[in-house]
This record gives C-alpha cells, structure tokens and sequence, in this order.
C-alpha cells in the first residue's frame, strides 16, 4: 500500500485561491482586492525609504557576522518593540514585567502565545479561547493546532456594517470567569471596525470584572490612523487597567517587511520574577520550534526603532502609506455616493479603519462583480 494514501487533499486556501484567479485573468484593469499587502499608486509594493536606508546600514557593517541569535532573539530588538506596543512609560516594562521572544512575524506570535495557553492556562473548563465573528481566518487554524477551540464572540453587526456592541458585552459578561479572548489591537481584519475608546473603557471593565485574559493581536500598529502610539492605545490602556494580557505583535505590514519574518511576542507578569518564570518556558517551547530567530528581519527593525532619526523617518513612511488608505476610502466614498450614486449608504467605507474593508455586499453581489461588471468595455 501507498504510504500516504490516507492523506485527503486539503482545500485551498481561499486568499491564495483568489490570487491564483486574479493571475490567470487577462483584464488590463484588474485589481486583487484579496491580499493583505499595501499597494503604491502604480498598484506596486513599496519598500519604505527607512528600510532602504537600515539595509545600506547593515550591508556596510564589516563586523556583522551570521551567527545564531539567541533563543528569543535579538535583545535590542525585542525590548524596543515592548516599547514601540506598550509604550516608553509602561509600568510593566518599568517593573521589569515584561517577557518578550522574537517571532516569526505575528503568525509565529499568535502561534507561541497561543502554544503557551495551551501548555500553561489555567482554562476555568473546557480549553477555549474567544475570537471575534469574524476574525483573520488562520486565528482558527494557529489556536486549535495547539488544542484550544475557537469560540466566537458576536462583533461585526451586518445590519449596521458596524460593531455589534451590545453582543459583544453579553459574550463577555456570559463567558465563564477567566476566559482568554482574542482582541485585535486596531484595523480589526477582516472588519476594518474597531471599537471606539469609550467601548474600550467598558471592555477594560468587564475583563476586570470577569477576570477575563486580553490575547492582544497587533498587526497594523500606525495603519490604522497613521499614528503608532495612537493606534497602540487599546493595549496600552488594558495594561494600565491591569487586564492580564499578551500582545503578538507583527511588522510585517507597518515595516512592509512581510517577507522577512519580523515580530514579537510579550506577555505581562504580575511581578519580574513570574516575567523570568514565562520567558523561561517561552524560550523552551521556541527552542523546540524554531530554535532561534531569524536575524535579518530582526537587525532592521532594531535598527530603526532605535535610531532617533531613522524612527522619524520611519514614522513619515507610515504615514504615507496610512493617509493614501485613508485618501482610497474617501475616493471610493465619493465615487460611488456623488459620482455613480450608487443604491445604498456606503459611509461605512470611510467609517472603517485599516486595510481592510467590509463593503457590505452579499455573496451575491460580490459574484456578479467579478463575473458580470467585469469585462473588457466595447470599443
Ligand atoms: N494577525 C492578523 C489579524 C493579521 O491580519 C495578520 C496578517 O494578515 C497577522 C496576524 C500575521 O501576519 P504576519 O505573520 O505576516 O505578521
């Protein structure tokens, strides 16, 4: 018999399904709306000035050898990206409070913090952990490879093509005491909607309340408004209310270093010596994963984060890409409202935050764009 004649094939994954489809057509005017990378006016990725500038920086560095970093990476790299999230006046970071590991970008992130649940949570019944509806589809995936079920919580409310807050409040007030729920930290993907800091506050009180654990994920720090410490301020609040917490945190999308792998994961002790105790499981689980780090990623995002005149600059490549998101969503707002007028209220278009863009369309409708509004127009 075949070895692996029991393997069933796996259906594609949807995403890279669609960049497929998009490859193969031949419209001059296409546009791949699935993928979760920014784009520059010439529909082309954009390495950032301050990577290129950090690049030259490393490629002229004779002493820079290609040894293995450490097991939870880069030092210097990973205690500025504490700061970058938590920010420069964090008590936890103060009080020494904070275990933080490189990771394989926030994937790799989700996956240790979600790996370390699993070994060491105290789960108050079954092994579960509460995700947004929707939310990133491979939250999914990375929680329950590691055992833990992925419940969901109500958030997007499609009647307003906005945030079901009420049910949100109810999943958090009917959970069981000391559950662990997934929070995006802005640009909630795939929504675009987040809650506003008044909901924050509440939120803050019902985890306080109920004991709940806040799994921050934080992909889009600066996407969202173009402003990190604006976009970091959900987290940094839950620290200061006390909320227990981790942050997976990736650069990926605001470093546009997506293929590099660059992002961390932090989580908050009650004091440094529970902090020593986590990184010192941290580091033996990551040990038998990926041993270290890789450190090319790691050794650009050091350098900017902590260089004063290079995080300047890198603040103002954020910004450029931030305001041209913001810039498409009033275009598409004014395109289809003044211009076409189109049936329908689409403020939520400029409403929406981030990258990523409910538009209200059903299954329906996004079918009869692709398939009918969708060709080339008669000459
Ligand atoms: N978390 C969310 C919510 C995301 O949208 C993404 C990327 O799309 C990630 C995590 C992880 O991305 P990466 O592993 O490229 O950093």
């Amino acid at each position: 018999a075949e070895t692996w004649q029991n393997v069933p094939l796996a259906p594609p994954d949807s995403i890279f399904k669609l960049t497929a489809a998009y490859k193969t057509d031949t419209f001059p005017s296409k546009v791949n709306l699935g993928v979760g990378a920014y784009r520059d006016d010439n529909n082309k990725p954009w390495v950032l000035p301050v990577v290129k500038k950090a690049k030259a920086i490393l490629s002229n560095d004779e002493g820079l050898d290609h040894e293995y970093l450490s097991i939870t990476g880069l030092p210097e790299f990973t205690s500025a990206a504490a700061k970058l999230i938590l920010g420069t006046d964090s008590a936890a970071i103060r009080e020494q409070r904070v275990a933080s590991a490189q990771t394989i970008s926030g994937t790799g992130a989700n996956h240790l913090g979600a790996l370390f649940l699993s070994r060491f949570y105290t789960f108050n019944g079954p092994k579960q952990i509460f995700v947004s509806n929707p939310t990133w589809a491979n939250h999914h995936a990375i929680f329950r490879n590691v055992g833990i079920e992925p419940v969901d919580y109500a958030y997007y409310d499609p009647k307003t093509i906005g945030l079901d807050f009420e049910g949100f409040l109810n999943a958090l007030r009917s959970a069981p005491d000391s559950s662990p729920f997934l929070l995006h930290a802005c640009a909630h993907n795939p929504t675009g909607v987040d809650p506003t800091p008044e909901q924050w506050e509440k939120i803050a009180d019902l985890f306080l309340e109920k004991k709940h654990f806040a799994f921050f994920d934080c992909a889009y720090q600066g996407f969202a408004s173009g402003d990190l410490d604006k976009d970091a301020s959900a987290v940094r609040y839950f620290e200061q209310r006390g909320v227990p917490m981790l942050v997976c945190q990736s650069f990926a999308k605001n470093a546009g270093l997506y293929g590099e792998r660059v992002g961390a994961l932090h989580l908050v002790g009650v004091d440094k010596a529970a902090a020593d105790r986590i990184r010192s499981q941290i580091s033996v689980l990551q040990r038998s994963e990926i041993s270290n780090p890789p450190a090319f990623g790691a050794r650009i995002m050091a350098l900017i984060l902590n260089d004063a005149n290079l995080f300047n600059q890198w603040k103002e490549d954020i910004k450029t890409m931030a305001h041209r998101i913001i810039d498409m969503r009033e275009k598409l707002h004014a395109l289809l409202t003044n211009e076409l007028r189109t049936p329908g209220n689409w403020d939520h278009i400029t409403r929406q935050i981030g990258m990523f863009s409910f538009t209200g369309l059903n299954a329906e409708q996004s079918k009869a764009m692709v398939e009918k509004a969708h060709s080339i127009p008669d000459e």
